[in-house]
């Protein structure tokens, strides 16, 4: 009921990455009434305020047990997205804040991630080592967890020798536990390309240069990067997602701008397909003499990448313990994208899908980021008991 409480409380605020002062807030809060108060904050600072509005510095960090090695690592992710909530019957404790919204799940990642910190602290003077705790903000885009690599979160003593992290999973029935070895999830990075040619009257075509028609043929020959220059047993996604541009049927304009995002499992082929986006579109725009300008995020996301050694001899054994079916349930990749990436990168890492897909007032089936989005808050109990059994039992590894 705790749970269900706190976890409502940061429902009804949604912050988008680099605000979530609320959030940080009621975590902080939250810690202090189960008598923690050496958490740190000021994490998470932005380091991109001009490309991300936000000042960011709303990230928590707590030690529970010796203070000394060995030391775990378990993170939860704290942001919202600038999404308007549609869920049904949750009206009691509906998004406050229009156009954003918890869809991925996030309040309910940090409401397990504070019940597992209870359970820690009420067994902290039997620890034998301590367990680190990290609330980050900015996960969606804003790559939270590598400002907080930046920060010292992995370096500060003790230095943690594992680190672990969970998603909730609407594909998955409720309470099944799923990962690999491996790559989980992608690597990724988005990209936004400014076209500018001569805008002119539509009936003249051959007075302008017409960045539709450039446009038009970007996105057409970006779709032979996948299917022609990367292997066929590699991995690869190029979406254009987003066209604007012109404002009337009878006038051709001035300049379009494109947005869109690319995925890998591999760090190499993401760069390489960055690469092949660059080249395509330069030459493309060039054939059609338009000028170009193409940007990308401040910080793209390496793949998610479970350490296999520590899937194999832990992380696969601890997740059976905690899932409904007794096993860990093996799950393909997913060319969704998650900055935890940054930690794993780091130390051995080992990230978990929990299936939260069975709830039916309101159904909890809905993908993340759908404006319908709801959380199955009977899995909450099952988050926490996986965070404290991973970190009580690395701490024994
Ligand atoms: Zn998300
Ligand atoms: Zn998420």
């Amino acid at each position: 009921d705790a749970l269900i409480h706190t976890r409502r409380t940061l429902h009804q605020r949604p912050e988008l990455m680099y605000q979530e002062s609320q959030t940080s807030a009621i975590v902080q809060k939250a810690l202090t009434e189960m008598g923690i108060s050496n958490f740190t904050t000021g994490w998470a600072v932005n380091t991109h305020p001009d490309v991300i509005p936000g000042p960011g510095g709303y990230g928590i960090v707590v030690d529970i047990g010796t203070g000394q090695a060995p030391c775990v690592l378990l993170r939860a992710d704290m942001d919202a997205l600038p999404i308007l909530e549609q869920t049904t019957n949750v009206d009691a404790f509906r998004s406050q804040t229009d156009h954003q919204m918890h869809a991925c799940g996030h309040d309910g990642h940090t409401t397990m991630l504070l019940g597992a910190a209870a359970i820690l602290k009420g067994m902290e003077a039997s620890l034998p080592g301590t367990v680190r705790i990290m609330f980050q903000p900015a996960e969606e885009g804003g790559a939270g967890a590598k400002r907080m690599r930046e920060e010292g979160v992995l370096k500060q003593a003790p230095q943690p020798s594992y680190a672990f992290g969970m998603h909730v999973w609407p594909t998955l029935p409720s309470g099944v536990v799923a990962t690999r070895p491996g790559p989980l999830l992608a690597a990724c990075e988005r990209f936004e390309i400014l076209l500018a040619g001569v805008g002119g009257h539509a009936a003249m075509p051959h007075l302008t240069i017409d960045p539709i028609v450039t446009a038009s043929a970007i996105v057409m020959n970006l779709q032979t990067i996948v299917s022609r220059t990367i292997s066929p047993l590699e991995s690869g996604v190029c979406s254009i997602t987003k066209i604007e541009g012109g404002d009337a049927f009878n006038v051709i304009p001035h300049s379009v701008l494109l947005r869109g995002t690319i995925r890998a499992l591999r760090t190499e082929t993401l760069l390489s397909l960055r690469d092949k986006v660059e080249h395509i579109v330069e030459s493309t725009a060039a054939t059609h003499g338009c000028n170009v300008t193409i940007s990308y995020s401040p910080d793209y996301y390496p793949p998610t990448v479970n350490d296999p050694d520590l899937y194999e001899t832990f992380a696969k054994h601890v997740g059976a313990m905690v899932s409904s079916e007794g096993v860990i349930r093996d799950t393909e990749p997913t060319m969704g994208a998650e900055d935890f990436s940054f930690v794993a990168e780091s130390i051995p890492s080992a990230f978990f899908l929990l299936g939260q897909g069975s709830g039916t007032d309101p159904p909890t089936d809905y993908g993340l980021h759908h404006p319908h989005f709801a959380l199955d808050e009977s899995v909450l109990p099952q988050g926490v008991e996986l965070h404290v059994n991973l970190a009580l039992r690395a701490l024994q590894k």
